[in-house]
């Protein structure tokens, strides 16, 4: 016999399980060769307190019940099956059939009931139908709970993806496939007029939409089956740039389903490629100066009409152009490193005193030549944690400023002391001075002031940006006081313990 129920239009997960209480052998006997061998799996039970037992561990899916047993009688094991088994089909098996036990039995819970005597084939038409409702009512259930789960995730799905939308700063706007505004988060709202999101009928994008690029993207897009996606950028005002990126959204079978737009601010990159490209035509600029005054002498020593003499000043000048290269791209090479934050800094507790008597002492020889005398004047305990190549550079470019910018016979006065978490360096010198429209400018890269006083001053330009850089690099200040004609005080604070 085949364990598979040989049932018609139904089939069952698993065989079901039937439990006949009735106190009559026969009618036990009887239903279970009947229900067995439909393929059932079939329990009995003589009375109603035995039965009720096997029930509540049963598992049992239909339990045929005679009204009339010893123990608990039919109508008390439909009531107990009614409060704690609900989903068991309970069908009543009578000896007086009557309307009155009928409906009593309806209203207890009972499924069906069969009169007595009844044939295998009333028994296996009753036991049928009840385990059909008993199997729709349980997938109906089943149906239910998964719809329920599946429409909870979906919200949960929902508002998380809201969540996100609204946290973003990049705009985001979606249309449908009929280039309707279906969704657009707050910073996507700000492309778009009024507030689309108030009006029961989505708005075509191409009514709301502030700029007619997203239009002309989304249009490209619903017309070109081809293109997965496209871009442009805004103009905003403001000076602010805006990069749109329309991608097209398709269902699995590649039909077209919508449009998501998302603009990004690209103000920072674009000033960022401007000031690249400034400084890589400055660069530019600096070294062909320099290269074409080289190039002249060579041509002028290949040509070879020139005396000894001469040729041996112009391979001398030549030196000078190309240490001074030399010496700018070293520099150059400096800002980039301080600016990529990829040097080697040995941060150590440094004697700045000690510092600075040292960058005077290798300056001196300059100044003596100029008759210009180098005072140090240093107070209490200098302690800092830096890099003392790093201070060696601020201050070694602030005092061969200070030397180079003054007049023969002048004064450079270094100053330093401690005041409270910080510690102050003054380089004052008694020089040619700067007026004060250049003073904002000193720190520029390549800037240099352009006088009859300071042509013949060498130099790249690029020192005071080095320092700037570095004096940032610590969480330093650094300020200038000059007076045209009478001398500049550069100041530097540094911090004792830099973050
Ligand atoms: P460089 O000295 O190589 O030209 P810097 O960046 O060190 O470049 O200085 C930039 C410009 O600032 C100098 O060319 C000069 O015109 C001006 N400057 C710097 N220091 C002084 C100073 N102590 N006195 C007067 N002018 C100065």
């Amino acid at each position: 016999m085949s364990s598979e129920p040989r049932q018609s239009g139904v089939s069952y997960e698993e065989t079901p399980r039937i439990i006949v209480l009735d106190d009559e052998e026969s009618i036990r006997l009887g239903c279970e060769k009947v229900l067995s061998r439909e393929g059932f799996e079939v329990d009995v039970a003589a009375d109603g307190s035995s039965g009720w037992e096997m029930l509540k561990e049963g598992d049992y899916d239909l339990a045929l019940i005679d009204l009339k047993m010893p123990g608990i009688d039919g109508m008390n094991i439909l009531k107990l099956l009614n409060e704690n088994l609900p989903d068991v089909v309970a069908i009543v098996i009578t000896g007086y059939a009557s309307y009155e036990t009928a409906v009593e039995t309806v209203k207890l819970g009972a499924y069906d009931y069969i009169p007595k005597p009844f044939t295998p084939d009333e028994l296996r038409n009753v036991v049928r139908r009840g385990l059909e409702r008993r199997f729709l009512r349980l997938s109906n259930r089943r149906l239910r709970e998964e719809r329920e789960r599946f429409l909870l995730d979906l919200t949960e799905e929902r508002s998380r993806l809201l969540t996100i939308l609204r946290a973003m700063s990049d705009g985001v706007i979606v249309a449908n496939r009929r280039g309707e505004l279906v969704l657009s988060n707050p910073a996507g709202r700000g492309w778009l007029r009024g507030d689309p999101q108030e009006g029961e009928v989505p708005p075509v994008i191409a009514d709301v939409v502030k700029y007619e690029e997203i239009s002309q993207m989304v249009e490209r897009i619903e017309e070109d089956p081809d293109l997965a996606s496209c871009d442009a950028e805004l103009d905003a005002e403001d000076d602010r740039y805006f990069h749109a990126a329309a991608t097209a959204v398709r269902d699995e079978g590649g039909a077209y389903m919508g449009v998501v737009i998302v603009i990004r601010d690209i103000t920072e990159r674009r000033e960022i490629e401007k000031m690249k490209s400034a400084f890589v035509r400055m660069v530019s600029h600096e070294l062909r100066s320099p290269l074409a005054a080289v190039q002249g002498y060579l041509d002028l020593l290949v040509d070879g009409d020139v005396t000894e003499e001469d040729s041996h000043r112009m391979l001398e000048r030549c030196r000078a152009r190309v240490e001074a290269l030399q010496q700018m791209i070293n520099d150059l090479l400096d800002i980039s490193r301080i600016e990529s934050g990829v040097m080697h800094r040995e941060m150590r507790v440094q004697d700045l005193g000690e510092v600075l008597e040292e960058v005077v002492e290798l300056q001196r020889g300059a100044a003596t030549g100029r008759d210009i005398d180098v005072l140090l004047e240093t107070a209490g305990c200098l302690e800092l944690t830096a890099d003392r190549r790093e201070l060696e550079e601020i201050f070694t470019n602030l005092v061969s400023n200070a030397i180079k910018y003054n007049r023969d016979g002048g004064r450079v006065t270094v100053t330093a002391a401690r005041s409270e978490d910080r510690l102050r360096v003054d380089v004052a010198d008694t020089g040619i001075g700067m007026k004060p429209e250049v003073l904002d400018s000193v720190f520029d890269e390549f800037f240099r002031v352009r006088s009859s006083e300071t042509a013949s001053v060498t130099g790249t330009g690029l020192g005071l940006a080095i320092v700037k850089r570095l004096v940032d690099a610590y969480g330093g200040d650094i300020d200038i006081r000059s007076e045209y004609g009478e001398g500049s005080t550069f100041s530097v604070e540094l911090p004792v313990q830099p973050k």
